[in-house]
């Protein structure tokens, strides 16, 4: 469904991507870990037309979507839960679904049931659906991210640190929603610190560091990988949550 083949991104004269390539097959949950720095919301920026690629292309469904516009990405449909939710906290909940759905707002009964769904699955957002999205409290505003995604009916989505900042508990909520959403046979790009659960709810794992791709495999495989243990599994390795 997204192949990336040797992408190159700069920030004037920070080369981020060195030649990354990628792909995510349809249904896939793929997991791209890496620490801090090495380049995992550069790729995300990349794909979503928000930085500009230097080199390589970028595949989706067989079309080359570099240069596209953001907009015309989620149009194609991929969309994005960003780093931090970046939700519209001076809006209600429902506002920021509405904006979820903008590419289909002129098909009102689709957004109607989309966002009935929604409320189907987290119904603590229904009971909130009034209230201005920054009174949320974080577990809440990530579902809302989720949701504001789904609302564009993506083909893919990508989740750019969905656990970040959160309480341990809530991290397993999330972790649990990301399960289902493969449970149901979406096509998930799954940015993540959080290694362990990430590779753990993955079918494919690749490992990026300082803007270069070191690993890739399947998602038990890099669980059980010596230098994956070492760098991001181990004692001193980051470790938030355990399935
Ligand atoms: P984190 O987990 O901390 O978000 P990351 O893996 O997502 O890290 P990026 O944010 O993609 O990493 O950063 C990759 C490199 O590009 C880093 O060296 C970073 O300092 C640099 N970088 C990122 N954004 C910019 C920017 N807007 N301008 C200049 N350099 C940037």
């Amino acid at each position: 469904m997204l192949t990336l083949k040797s992408i190159h991104t700069y920030y004037g004269s920070i080369h981020a991507l060195k030649g990354v390539s990628l792909h995510v097959r349809p249904g896939e949950t793929v997991a791209l870990i890496g620490a801090n720095g090495a380049g995992k919301s550069t790729l995300v920026s990349t794909i979503c037309g928000l930085v500009k690629l230097h080199k390589g292309t970028v595949e989706f469904q067989g079309r080359n979507i570099a240069g596209f516009s953001p907009e015309d990405i989620v149009r194609e449909g991929i969309a994005l839960v960003p780093e931090g939710r970046q939700i519209f906290s001076t809006l209600t909940v429902e506002a920021n679904l509405q904006m979820g759905g903008f590419i289909h707002r002129h098909n009102s009964r689709q957004m109607a049931q989309d966002m009935k769904r929604v409320y189907e699955r987290f119904p603590i957002l229904r009971q909130r659906s009034q209230q201005l999205a920054g009174t949320l409290s974080g577990g809440e505003q990530q579902m809302l991210a989720i949701s504001r995604a789904l609302m564009a009916r993506p083909k893919l989505l990508i989740m750019d640190e969905p656990s970040m900042g959160l309480a341990p508990l809530v991290i397993k909520e999330i972790f649990k929603i990301i399960r289902e959403l493969r449970e149901e046979g979406r096509t998930i790009l799954l940015i993540e610190q959080n290694a362990r659960a990430a590779l753990q709810i993955s079918d494919r794992g690749y490992v990026l560091e300082t803007g270069k791709m070191v690993l890739q495999g399947e998602g038990a495989m890099l669980l059980e990988h010596r230098e994956v243990k070492r760098a991001y599994l181990g004692k001193g390795a980051k470790q938030i949550w355990e399935a």
